[in-house]
């Protein structure tokens, strides 16, 4: 149902939309060093994927 829009106040609107954010998306713990990384991408802190490591630092 519509609903006029002075009713709801600025300050209700912008209380709702503060739950309208997500967490960053993809985020998963690395299996090797327990760091957060993107899922599907190798893990720039100890640079492994699927426990293989791709990069040598
Ligand atoms: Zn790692």
């Amino acid at each position: 149902m519509a609903v006029p829009f002075r009713r709801t106040s600025k300050t209700r609107k912008r209380l709702r939309r503060t739950h309208y954010k997500i967490a960053v998306p993809g985020m998963v713990k690395c299996s090797h060093c327990g760091e957060l990384k993107l899922s599907h991408r190798v893990c720039k802190e100890c640079g492994t994927y699927k426990g293989e490591e791709v990069i040598n630092k």
